[in-house]
C-alpha cells in the first residue's frame, strides 16, 4: 500500500465535487473506496451519507484510491454496514469528499452543500452502531427496541392508552414494567448524538428522500413522522395535562425525542411551502444543536435559508477568527430583522469566552438542554409582548463598529435601586416560599396568607402576583397566540399553590419548609401547566424595583445601579450595565455612552409599549453595546 491519500485541488469555477465509490467486500474485509472528481453540474448520482464525526481518537485506516487514508470509528463503522459483498456504491461523505485541512476549500464546498444534500439520490441516515453487537454484523437488540417504541408511540393512541405506561397508587404514572428495557433502548436511541448536530439539520430537510440506519435496524422517515405527529396532537390537547405530568416525573426520552424531532420533521415537511425561511428563523428553531466549530451554528443552516430580506447573503468563512465569523452572522440576523429579539437569552454559560455581551450564550456556545428549554418558553412568552411598540431599529443608526461593539437605539426606562435574593426553584423547590416572602417583603407589600379576593387592580399586590407570572398563562393550542393576559381564575389558582406549598409544616410559621415527595406529586398531579410555567418565569431570576417603584424579574446577575432599557424592535426589555469608557466611532466627534448586556427581563408598566407614549419616543437615543 502506497502512502497517505494527497488532494489535488478542485476547480470552483467548474463546480467541482469529489465522490466516493464504496468497493464491494465481506463484513471482515478492509474497507476500500475509490474518489473521483466530477462537476456538479453534470447531474452525477449519488447516495449522501449524514453522520457524526465523532470521537477523533481510534481513527481507523481505510484504503483511499490505493493510499492509506484514516476516518474516524464512526464513519468506519458505518462503511462497514453499507458495504454491500456484491455492488458498490457511490457516495458523498464530507470527511472525505472534502479537503479538511483547506480552509478555502472548505469555504466554498460548504457553501455547495445545500445543493449536494438536495440534489443526492437518497440520505442515508446513520445513527450509530450498538456497540454490544459483538458478532460480525449481527442484529442489534437495542435497536430492534428502539423501533418498537417508534412503532408503538407512532400508532396516534392517547398517551394513557399505550402500553408502555400504567397507572400505579395514587394516579401516578409508571412506565409498565414489561417495558422497562424498551424504555431503556429508547433513551439510548434519543440520546445518540446525530440528533444533537447542528449539520444534520440540513441534510434531514432537504433530501428527496431518506433512509435511517441505527445499527442493524432500518426505519422509514415516516415512521420517524407519525410520531412527532402522534405526539404533537395528543400532547397539545386531549393528553395535555398527562404530558406535563410525564415531563415532572421525568419520562424525558419522549420528551427529549420530541424537543429535537418535532422542529427536524416540521422545518422538513414546512420548507417546500412558499413561506421564506430566514437564518434568524433557523437559529432560534434549532437553538438546542451543537456544533464542534461555534461558527457552525450558523453556516450549517445557510442550506435552508430562502430569504435574506434587504441583506446579501452570508457566506461560510473559515479563514476569519470565531467571534469574528459569530458577530458578522448575529448581525445579519438582526439587520434582517430590524429588531433586536435576536439578542433575548442568558449570559451565563460563556465562561471566559472572548465574545460580546449582546450575544446571547446561545448563539455560540453549548446551553445545558434544560435551559434550551426554558429559554424557548421565554422567547415563546416573550413573542406576547411589544416593549417598544410597534418601533423598529432605524436601519441607518444599527451598525456593526469596530472590534465587535454593536451601536444601537434604545430607549431608558429606569434604573434598578434594589434586587431580591434569586429563585433556584427547580434546584431547591423546597426555597420557592422563602423566597416569595422576602420579595413581598422587599417591595412593602403584606398579603398575609394571599387574601381570598385578588387585590384590587394597579396595587402593588396585584402587579406583585401578575409578575410572578409574567402577566400571562398558556392556551390549550399549538399555533400563535400560545399565552393569555392574566385574570381572577388565575389568581385563585396561583393563591392554591401558594397554600398547598405551605400546608405539610403548618403554614407561616416554619421558617423553612420541607417538601415530600408525596406533596410534591400533589401539586404536580393538580396544576401542573401552572407550575411549569412559574419555573419557566422565575427560575435563575431575581425581584428588582426601579426608582419609580415599578417591580419586575431580571437575570441573576443583575444588581442595583444597572439600567433597565428597552431597545427597539425588542418585545422584552433589557438590564443594561453601563460602562465607565464611552464609545467614539471612528471619524465621529461624539462620544456615546457605552453598556454591557446582561439579559432580558420582564418589568410590569412597561410590556406593551407603555414607554413611548406621552412623547417618550423623544428620548429614544443611540448606544453602543460591547
Ligand atoms: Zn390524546
Amino acid at each position: 500500500m502506497g502512502q497517505g491519500y494527497q488532494y489535488s485541488p478542485l476547480d470552483p469555477k467548474n463546480r467541482q465535487i469529489r465522490l466516493v465509490t464504496l468497493e464491494s467486500g465481506a463484513w471482515s474485509d478492509e474497507i476500500c473506496c475509490n474518489i473521483d472528481v466530477v462537476s456538479f453540474d453534470g447531474h452525477p448520482i449519488y447516495e449522501a451519507l449524514s453522520y457524526v464525526w465523532g470521537d477523533q481518537k481510534g481513527r481507523k485506516d481505510i484504503r483511499l484510491s490505493d493510499h492509506l487514508f484514516d476516518v474516524t470509528e464512526n464513519l468506519w463503522m458505518v462503511l462497514r454496514r453499507l458495504r454491500d459483498p456484491v455492488d458498490s456504491r457511490v457516495l458523498w461523505i464530507d470527511a472525505i469528499c472534502i479537503n479538511q485541512k483547506d480552509n478555502n476549500e472548505k469555504s466554498y464546498q460548504v457553501a455547495m452543500m445545500g445543493e449536494i444534500y438536495s440534489s443526492c439520490r437518497k440520505a442515508i441516515i446513520w445513527l450509530g452502531e450498538d456497540l454490544d453487537t459483538t458478532e460480525a454484523g449481527s442484529k442489534s437488540i437495542v435497536a430492534s427496541r428502539a423501533c418498537d417504541m417508534l412503532e408503538m408511540l407512532g400508532a396516534d393512541r392517547h398517551l394513557d392508552q399505550l402500553p408502555c405506561f400504567s397507572t400505579g397508587d395514587g394516579q401516578r404514572t409508571e412506565i409498565s414494567e414489561e417495558y422497562t428495557i424498551h424504555f431503556e433502548a429508547f433513551r439510548e436511541f434519543v440520546s445518540v448524538p446525530w440528533w444533537k448536530r447542528i449539520w444534520v439539520i440540513q441534510e434531514m430537510v432537504l433530501p428527496k428522500s431518506l433512509k435511517f440506519l441505527y445499527s442493524s435496524e432500518e426505519f422509514s422517515y415516516e415512521a420517524l413522522k407519525s410520531v412527532v405527529q402522534g405526539l404533537r396532537i395528543h400532547g397539545t390537547t386531549c393528553c395535555k395535562q398527562y404530558r406535563y405530568a410525564l415531563r415532572a416525573l421525568a419520562f424525558d426520552p419522549i420528551l427529549t425525542f420530541q424537543e429535537q424531532v418535532e422542529p427536524m420533521v416540521f422545518t422538513r415537511e414546512t420548507w417546500t411551502d412558499q413561506t421564506p425561511t430566514t437564518l434568524f428563523y433557523l437559529r432560534r428553531q434549532f437553538s438546542a444543536s451543537q456544533a464542534s466549530q461555534k461558527r457552525d451554528l450558523f453556516y450549517a443552516l445557510l442550506g435552508l435559508v430562502t430569504s435574506w430580506g434587504p441583506n446579501t447573503p452570508l457566506y461560510p468563512d473559515y479563514r476569519i477568527s470565531q467571534k469574528e465569523a459569530i458577530t458578522q452572522a448575529v448581525f445579519k440576523c438582526i439587520s434582517e430583522q430590524g429588531g433586536l429579539e435576536f439578542l433575548q437569552g442568558e449570559r451565563i454559560f460563556r465562561g471566559k469566552e472572548d465574545m460580546p455581551s449582546w450575544i446571547p450564550d446561545a448563539h455560540f456556545t453549548t446551553v445545558p438542554s434544560q435551559w434550551v428549554i426554558v429559554e424557548q418558553r421565554r422567547l415563546r412568552i416573550a413573542s406576547g409582548f411589544s416593549a417598544s411598540a410597534s418601533l423598529r431599529q432605524d436601519a441607518s443608526e444599527l451598525t456593526l463598529a469596530a472590534n465587535g461593539t454593536l451601536l444601537c437605539q434604545t430607549l431608558k426606562v429606569g434604573n434598578i435601586v434594589d434586587v431580591g435574593p434569586v429563585c433556584e426553584a427547580l434546584e431547591h423547590f423546597e426555597e420557592a416560599p422563602d423566597i416569595f416572602r422576602e420579595w413581598m417583603q422587599m417591595i412593602g407589600i403584606g398579603m398575609g396568607d394571599w387574601p381570598e379576593q385578588p387585590p384590587p387592580g394597579g396595587s402593588q399586590a396585584d402587579i406583585f402576583w401578575k409578575t410572578m407570572l409574567n402577566d400571562s398563562v398558556e392556551l390549550d393550542t399549538s399555533e400563535n397566540p400560545f399565552y393569555r393576559r392574566t385574570n381572577e381564575d388565575d389568581y385563585t389558582q396561583l393563591r392554591n399553590l401558594w397554600l398547598m406549598l405551605l400546608s405539610p409544616l403548618g403554614g407561616f410559621l416554619a421558617s423553612k419548609l420541607s417538601l415530600s415527595l408525596k406533596s410534591h406529586d400533589d401539586l404536580m398531579s393538580q396544576a401542573p401547566s401552572t407550575i411549569y410555567h412559574i419555573l419557566v418565569c422565575l427560575w435563575h431570576r431575581r425581584l428588582f424595583r426601579t426608582e419609580k417603584g415599578w417591580i419586575g424579574l431580571a437575570p441573576e446577575n443583575s444588581c442595583p445601579g444597572d439600567e433597565v432599557h428597552v431597545l427597539l424592535g425588542s418585545p422584552a426589555p433589557f438590564i443594561l450595565r453601563r460602562l465607565d469608557e464611552s464609545f467614539k466611532a471612528d471619524g465621529q466627534t461624539e462620544a456615546i455612552p457605552a453598556y454591557n448586556i446582561i439579559g432580558n427581563a420582564y418589568l410590569h408598566e412597561i410590556m406593551f409599549g407603555e414607554a413611548f407614549k406621552n412623547d417618550g419616543e423623544k428620548s429614544i437615543q443611540t448606544i453602543a453595546l460591547s
